[in-house]
């Protein structure tokens, strides 16, 4: 990494391509900031490691996509997944039929969230279906109760929470809504809680937590208590450029929420499963959600699955409801696979045999202090952030949270290319660039990072 930023100049204002050279329509890739009209292909994956179709080694600091948590090639996620197929490759989950799978993995995933009592579990295939479940649970759970007007959503400026039309929407960056009518109405967005960027002068991390969470209230009394269902929160924010939150701040959103009996559902997409140094980001900040949303690291990438965790308040009214409002009609072809619950079951008993939360805890000073030891000084850095194995990188002038570079000199994408070159692969947004390694790295994986 530190290779790259030293090597920053005028070359970020380079000449860049709008040539694609492929036919897929590549998610979230914006013609001007393709550099080579050849796509990247990853053709193979090891360890921590993957490689392209030239056979370049690259180091893979995102872990996939966040998600790939114990690396490139674990057989026994592959033998999982086999043997799955071998015995029953799919079943669905409509009319009260299940598999085995899909059962016990449910019941894990409870027994696994100690941060408050979870009591049912519904399967998606993605992180997006799942917030989007959420928010149809609620409003169903809203009408069940005769709070028809419960139903408008808050999020936060910054957030991530997905690409279907709601989970979009839920979102809080504004290049994914302007070209697509978003967000939709119901949705509302409170402050981003970057102390970094956003803090007034003088005022403490505590102080900051204070004006947002009091500001959330007001938003809340503006819109009415019984117009608002549920507030969702990453509790560190990825995708919007890891953005861990200020001291004492889960602590007073939560006091407002339920003081106007506001649900609050975690999205632990990216923070689930040790990536923080703790099993779920709602145990490492105290948090007490109604409902809890997972994805990534369920079944470390290798197969696509998402869950909604439900509270018992929430399940016994959804599911007692039956006889008045209908059956609970919502579902996915593939909710409960059998085949991606194998392989999620098969993930949860390595995390718990490799004891994969202590193994973040004792990397994360090389990983934390090691990257602003090697960078922290540059001119060009911001800020350096994250907890665990998640951190954010901000490349602004003069160290200054306001003074940013020209957008049009594209500045993260030029680091990012810049570490591709170098062999290292990294998330970019905006000129920010995040990394999340797999969480089964070294010591020394890890600090080749930083290299
Ligand atoms: N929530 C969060 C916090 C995420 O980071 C993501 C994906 N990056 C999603 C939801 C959406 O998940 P998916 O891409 O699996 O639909």
């Amino acid at each position: 990494f530190s290779v790259c930023y030293r090597s920053y100049g005028v070359a970020a204002q380079q000449e860049i391509s709008s040539d694609r050279g492929h036919a897929v329509l590549a998610p979230f890739t914006a013609a001007r900031q393709v550099t080579d009209s050849n796509p990247l292909v990853i053709e193979r994956s090891e360890g921590v490691y993957v490689y392209d179709s030239n056979g370049k080694k690259y180091l893979d600091s995102l872990a996939g996509l966040w998600c790939t948590s114990l690396g490139g090639h674990e057989p026994r996620l592959i033998a999982a997944a086999t043997n799955q197929m071998n015995r029953l490759p799919f079943y669905h989950s409509f009319w009260n039929r299940i598999t085995k799978p899909a059962l016990e993995l449910s019941k894990e995933l409870l027994e696994l969230f100690t941060p408050a009592d979870m009591s049912k579990v519904f399967f998606t295939n993605d992180g997006s279906e799942a917030n989007d479940t959420q928010v149809k649970l609620v409003w169903y759970y809203n009408n069940a109760l005769g709070r028809p007007n419960k139903k408008k959503i808050i999020a936060r400026q910054k957030a991530y929470h997905g690409s279907t039309i709601v989970a979009a929407s839920l979102t809080g960056l504004s290049n994914l809504h302007q070209s697509f009518d978003l967000p939709v109405p119901f949705v509302l967005h409170t402050d981003c809680p970057h102390y970094w960027r956003f803090r007034n002068a003088g005022e403490s991390e505590e102080d900051f937590a204070t004006r947002l969470a009091n500001n959330l209230e007001q938003l809340i009394l503006k819109e009415g208590a019984d117009n608002i269902a549920a507030f969702i929160a990453e509790p560190v924010m990825g995708a919007g450029g890891v953005i861990p939150p200020p001291a004492t701040y889960f602590d007073k959103v939560q006091a407002v929420l339920k003081k106007h009996d506001i649900l609050f559902i975690a999205d632990e997409v990216i923070c689930a499963f040790g990536r923080l140094g703790a099993m779920f980001g709602c145990e490492k900040y105290n948090i007490k959600p109604d409902l809890v949303t997972i994805a990534k690291a369920l079944s470390s990438g290798y197969m696509p699955i998402g869950a909604v965790l439900m509270g018992p308040h929430i399940a016994e009214v959804v599911s007692s409801q039956s006889n008045e409002m209908g059956s609970f009609g919502h579902g996915f072809t593939y909710s409960g696979h059998p085949v991606p619950c194998a392989v999620a079951l098969e993930t949860l008993k390595i995390y718990k045999e490799r004891n994969i939360v202590d193994h973040v805890k004792s990397l994360t000073p090389y990983f934390q202090e090691g990257m602003r030891e090697a960078i922290a000084e540059s001119p060009v850095i911001g800020e350096v952030r994250g907890t665990g194995l998640v951190m954010g990188v901000e490349f602004t002038r003069n160290k200054s949270p306001t003074d940013l570079f020209p957008a049009s000199w594209a500045t993260g994408t030029y680091f990012g290319n810049q570490c591709a070159e170098q062999g290292l692969l990294v998330r970019v947004s905006g000129d920010t660039i995040m990394m999340s390694p797999p969480l089964i790295s070294t010591k020394e994986e890890i600090q080749k990072a930083g290299v």
